[in-house]
């Protein structure tokens, strides 16, 4: 028989550590599961320079290691699992949230609350999957922007994200081919401002990638990108291709468990815009919120998850 947890936090981003800090300090010691990604999105972001009260700004891992270290503290535990399927109101037992992990590892809790983010979509071309990896094709420019040392690359996208990978680049890079599939970014006022004032950046506008190059090592050898406008072709060189082109929440596990959205991000039951239809489960941060999707807001919905995951259980097992 498992050991039933008052509260179990599923993701270790920015949203499932606030609410395993509030958790904890309300005495509940949360399990955290950690998910695939510990830590979440914010581990690959390089310079963080919008959460409050970093007037110098933070890294990432750093920012996210210290939370971790703070719930720590207070008596939260940290599970690394990643869950496969939940039942979340079993008739034999409809105050339990059944969980099962990835191994085969079962938990049980009272209250749940939902914090697994979101991850990078994907370009979309027949053979993307083999340059992941190594290969040549990537995510992440503070993970492996430093492989690309005096080479040209290209960078996917017209964000913020593809903005802020384009200029992390430019530290390594000769040259960063920003392709965008329209001819103005989406990106702030201040980011685009600085690519396009940027020497090493050259955007490729009205473009959308059309298939991946490889080298006789089946390494990234260029990018051919297709006009959207004119239907021409133009092959880029490069030997790196960062795809920034937003996310996806990551609900499968809970598709069918829980209200998701046509895109399948969870939906809140109401105004609190933490809770859900099923009593005692709770949602916070990307895999939730696809508008504002920054660190200080997933944060927030992880403390109010937290505090209405209290006032349940104070409510429903007094
Ligand atoms: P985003 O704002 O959704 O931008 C995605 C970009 O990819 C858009 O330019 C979009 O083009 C393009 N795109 C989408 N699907 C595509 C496809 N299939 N093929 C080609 N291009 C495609 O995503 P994001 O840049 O990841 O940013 C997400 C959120 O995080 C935003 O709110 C952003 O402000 C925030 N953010 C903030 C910071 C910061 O403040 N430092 C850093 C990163 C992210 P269209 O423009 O035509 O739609």
């Amino acid at each position: 028989m498992e050991n039933i947890e008052n509260v179990i936090i599923l993701g270790s981003g920015c949203a499932g550590l606030t609410a395993a800090i509030y958790t904890a300090r309300a005495g509940l010691a949360p399990l955290v599961i950690e998910g695939g990604q510990p830590g979440g999105q914010l581990t690959t972001t390089s310079e963080i320079e919008n959460f409050p009260g970093f007037p110098d700004g933070i890294d990432g891992f750093s920012l996210t290691e210290n939370m971790r270290k703070q719930a720590a503290r207070f008596g939260a535990r940290f599970a690394g699992d990643t869950i496969a399927s939940v039942a979340l109101a079993p008739a034999d037992a409809p105050d339990e949230k059944r969980l099962s992990g990835s191994g085969g590892k079962t938990y049980v809790a009272r209250a749940l609350i939902v914090a697994t983010g979101a991850a990078p979509r994907k370009l979309g071309l027949p053979d993307e999957e083999k340059f992941y990896g190594g290969n040549g094709l990537t995510f992440c420019a503070t993970c492996d922007g430093a492989f690309y040392r005096r080479m040209e690359v290209a960078v996917v996208g017209g964000g913020d994200s593809a903005c802020e990978e384009a200029l992390f680049l430019t530290r390594f890079a000769t040259r960063v081919h920003l392709v965008h599939r329209r001819d103005k970014l989406r990106a702030s006022d201040i980011m685009a401002a600085r690519v396009l004032a940027h020497e090493k950046i050259s955007p490729v506008w009205d473009s959308v990638p059309a298939e991946i190059l490889a080298d006789a090592d089946g390494l990234v050898r260029g990018l051919v990108c297709r006009n959207v406008k004119t239907g021409a072709l133009a092959e880029l060189a490069c030997k790196g291709i960062f795809a920034a082109i937003g996310h996806e929440p990551n609900t499968q596990a809970l598709r069918g468990a829980l209200k998701t959205d046509p895109a399948g991000y969870i939906v809140a039951s109401d105004a609190s815009g933490v809770r859900t239809e099923i009593p005692g489960v709770f949602v916070a941060g990307d895999c939730s919120d696809h508008v504002y999707r920054q660190a200080i807001t997933a944060a927030g919905m992880g403390c109010r998850a937290a505090i209405e995951a209290e006032r349940w259980l104070a409510e429903t097992f007094a």
